[in-house]
């Protein structure tokens, strides 16, 4: 049995949207509701795939199917195609499942040839109009179906206008159209070698595979990419029967959305023009009026408008956008869809349609985009003012920071303090770039993946960050930054766009974030709805106030390494890491002890009542210590310079030996997380010591202290045994027996290496908590360096679809996500009450967030401004 691959309109309904696509399905429904839809029928996206199943090439099936579905068009409408006297002409329009507006092409005015417009001609006694129709016909058929650029026909008709001296298409003759026709022939078979079709079913049928082949064009596959929109979808193609707006004064066409799509405000909003063509009111050409004048100039039309305008986002329980076209005063709706909005408004008009009983708050909550929520929770860029982007890196921190660019954190901080606004350019931020980034607006690198360590203090920070923007090259000695041909100097101003990862030139404007009514309405909803609790990574207590008020139930992760990075924290913590002995050791550790003890009274405080988990010391060395190559070169200046003294040279000599002794190959592999705390437990002591006896001090002021302690990548249960013991032990010597009670701390581990998940059962024994430290887990389970995979293979990969995303930035459920399920089982069933969360950056992305609620996590953890996104993420995963 042949397969169905065409249905009239009147066949289908919207659930048909992945066969119809929206377009089609939504002028099937509003067929069956009685819509003026001028009738038409839809070949489904099931022969697209099957024209591209068989190198692009229409079945013979295909082709009599729509002959009939044409057939049948003609009796309805009682004009036959290719008529010479009474000719049916029709429109091909793509329409994907999918939204993608304007990315794929429509051809308008399709069956015209040299014959059928003297019968149109005749038939409307407007011959100028049937001249300028069948001329845009092949406009378009010459730019979309035989990919001739459109400028070459813009040009003829240009050049017809300055000689008739007509301002406006309209203005044009008759006469001027028929030579316009006679040049765009000279110019198609110049161009193509070919003459344009006056067979009209050649014409139907190339107009066909066009709009099936445009699914691929390049700005379409963009789209897709963007969007996260399968390749595998294909298109649908609309065959509808023309209706003309631009036969005279009693026609028109335009577009109106049933709310207004920047505000959300519930009031009709459109446009439209008197005597024109579908493309003529999105073209710019002419100006188009707003909706409200159509009410004076055809009031029975704006009323009919407006009605089916109501019905219609009464039926969707959306806000609808709208094509119409008035053929000599016969309104007819064209195309219905659920139409684009900015966030704001999306969330107005979600919150409206509960208060109007047409929305459950779940459905409400369901409808919410999560990433659109970047838009309002950070400042962001006047996007009408962009005029040149200099490159792109990865979007790793949204938000838009404008400032004059710097090449070094001393220069960032010194020109912050003399009142400047900067933004930090360098191929990679390191631990000793922290005042630099503190000082400046945003931060770019030029190496780097989505959670090397300007991504993630840039995250933590709330500070627009794009990185791995590999165009960009920054020569540090010349104070200079080349993308290409083009050369950026220090001091020039630049704007980053840390949601789009796009390096502007120039200062742009920016408008402020929003925390609006409606968000906290939507909020408060989600958080009726979801069971996921969410959590924020917060480093210090001014982070950790962020946190609480954009709704973090606790802090999930407090990276303490983070607490060090300052100017005056750094030297202590070199020194303490440099010690040559033990006792040294201790006296840089007694001096950081009060910073720390400050630092998480300060936690404590703010989160009142919440869980605060503190992750014990977990420094790749490296990224603490003097870079290896600036020493090396440092050391070799000052042996050759007359003017040094003989102690600087030894105390410079002294470090290098040391960096030299403590350089790993590996260091992500290396001494770092609990592997440090065991070999030189004094720095363990020293953290939980400031932890308790900030708890106690807090106690002693009534505040409800819940430290977690967390230590970092435990491989073997006995790691985690000794480090338990130790904890047991300070909390116990600082707090008392009598305080203790107080004090309800846990002790637990992160799961980020995969020997921990494996082993899950054994490490339970000491841990009362898990949780999973996705960014490293990912590392080690995939073997792809997070500093360096996504500069070099890992965006190749994601580019050949070779992976579905970005492991770093979407977990990998099938293999990573194996590892936390597994955990999570295995702990459980030795510990039901085993708490469970996830901490790595993954906890803030919102298909990440789906699947820790599926595998029954307690928590996630995520940098504070995506708290808000968290939360409704968590809510639609219950959903
Ligand atoms: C992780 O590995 O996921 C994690 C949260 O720790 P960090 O990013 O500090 O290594
Ligand atoms: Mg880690």
């Amino acid at each position: 049995m042949t397969q169905k691959q065409v249905v009239p309109f009147q066949e289908g309904n919207a659930s048909m949207k992945s066969l119809l696509g929206g377009k089609g399905a939504n002028l099937a429904e509003m067929t069956r509701a009685g819509l003026p839809v001028p009738p038409g029928f839809t070949i489904t996206t099931e022969a697209c795939l099957a024209f591209f199943k068989v190198g692009n090439r229409i079945s013979e099936d295909l082709l009599e199917q729509i002959a009939a579905a044409l057939k049948q068009l003609e009796k309805q409408k009682g004009q036959t195609f290719g008529d010479a006297n009474n000719p049916l002409l029709v429109s091909v329009r793509s329409g994907s499942v999918s939204s993608m507006p304007g990315m794929m092409d429509t051809i308008l005015n399709l069956g015209l040839n040299d014959v059928t417009v003297q019968g149109l001609a005749a038939l409307t006694n407007n011959e100028k109009f049937a001249y300028d129709c069948y001329r845009r016909l092949m406009q378009m058929f010459g730019n979309v179906v035989l990919g001739i650029e459109g400028y070459h026909f813009e040009q003829l008709l240009h050049r017809l206008k300055e000689k008739e001296g007509a301002q406006q298409d309209q203005d044009v003759t008759a006469e001027g159209w028929k030579g316009l026709i006679e040049d765009y022939k000279k110019c198609i078979l110049a161009k193509t070698g070919l003459a344009f079709p006056q067979h009209v079913y050649e014409q139907l049928r190339l107009a066909v595979e066009a709009v099936f082949k445009s699914w691929n064009n390049q700005r379409a596959q963009i789209y897709r990419k963007i969007n996260r929109i399968p390749d595998e979808q294909g298109t649908a193609v609309n065959i509808q029967s023309m209706v003309f707006g631009n036969m005279g004064s009693s026609c028109g066409t335009g577009v109106v959305f049933t709310r207004n799509p920047s505000t959300g405000e519930n009031t009709f909003f459109g446009e439209y023009l008197i005597n024109a063509q579908g493309e003529d009111v999105v073209a710019g050409i002419r100006t188009p009026l707003a909706i409200a004048a159509l009410k004076s100039e055809m009031p029975l039309i704006y009323e009919q408008l407006f009605a089916a305008s109501k019905q219609l986002e009464k039926h969707y329980k959306d806000m609808q956008d709208i094509e119409f076209t008035v053929e000599n005063n016969k309104l007819y709706l064209l195309q219905t869809r659920n139409g684009k909005r900015n966030a704001q408004a999306a969330l107005k008009i979600a919150v409206d349609l509960v208060h109007e009983g047409l929305l459950t708050k779940q459905e409400a909550v369901e409808r919410i985009e999560v990433s659109h929520l970047d838009q309002l929770l950070h400042r962001g860029i006047d996007e009408e003012a962009v005029k040149d982007v200099l490159a792109k890196g990865l979007p790793a921190s949204p938000g838009a920071a404008v400032g004059q660019l710097v090449f070094d954190a001393d220069t960032a901080a010194e020109w912050s303090r003399a009142g400047k606004t900067v933004i930090l350019a360098r191929n990679e931020t390191t631990p000793e770039d922290i005042h630099g980034v503190i000082a400046s607006e945003g931060v770019l690198t030029s190496r780097g993946g989505m959670t090397s360590h300007a991504a993630v203090v840039a995250r933590g920070m709330g500070k627009p960050c794009v990185c791995g923007c590999e165009e960009v090259r920054i020569v540090l000695d010349e104070k200079r930054m080349f993308a290409g041909s083009r050369v950026v100097e220090e001091g020039d101003w630049i704007t980053l766009d840390g949601a789009s990862g796009r390096v502007i030139i120039g200062a742009m404007p920016l408008h402020e974030a929003r925390m609006t009514d409606e968000l906290l309405v939507m909020l408060e909803w989600a958080d009726d709805i979801r069971t996921l609790k969410v959590y924020a990574n917060a480093d210090n207590p001014e982070d950790a106030k962020i946190a609480r008020q954009l709704g973090a139930q606790g802090i999930g992760l407090c990276r303490t390494e983070h607490m060090f990075f300052s100017p005056t924290r750094l030297p202590v913590v070199q020194r303490m890491i440099l010690a040559d002995n033990k006792e040294d050791r201790l006296q840089a550790l007694s001096q950081l002890l009060p910073m720390q003890q400050s630092d998480f009274e300060g936690m404590f405080e703010e989160m009142d009542g919440l869980p605060v988990t503190i992750r014990l010391l977990d420094p790749p060395l490296h990224e603490f210590l003097p870079n290896l190559e600036d020493l090396q070169k440092r050391h070799t200046e000052l042996t050759y310079n007359k003017g040094a003294s003989d102690l600087e040279r030894e105390e410079i000599a002294h470090l290098l030996r040391k960096v030299q002794a403590l350089h790993e190959a590996n260091p992500m592999l290396g001494q770092r997380g609990c592997r440090l705390g065991i070999v030189y437990p004094e720095i363990y002591d020293m953290q939980i010591e400031a932890i308790f006896c900030a708890a106690s001090g807090c106690i002693d002021r009534g505040v409800r202290v819940l430290p977690e302690i967390m230590i970092p990548l435990v491989g073997h249960a006995n790691e985690l045994k000794i480090l338990r013991e130790l904890v047991d032990f300070v909390a116990e010597q600082v707090l008392g027996k009598d305080k203790l009670r107080d004090c309800p701390y846990k002790v637990g581990t992160m799961i980020e290496v995969p020997r921990a998940a494996l082993t899950a059962r054994q490490i339970v024994a000491y841990a009362d908590f898990f949780s999973f430290g996705t960014n490293d887990l990912t590392q080690m389970t995939y073997g792809y360096s997070r500093d360096d995979a996504e500069g070099k293979f890992l965006t190749h990969y994601v580019d050949q679809k070779l992976l579905p995303h970005n492991p770093f930035q979407v977990l990998d459920t099938e293999g990573v996500g194996q590892l936390i399920d597994l955990a999570v089982n295995a702990g459980r069933l030795v510990k039901p009450s085993l708490k469970t969360g996830i901490c790595g950056e993954h906890g803030g992305d919102k298909e990440s967030i789906f699947f820790c609620h599926l595998t029954g996590l307690d928590y996630v953890s995520c940098s504070p401004y995506r708290i808000p996104l968290a939360r409704i993420a968590a809510a639609q995963a219950f959903i």
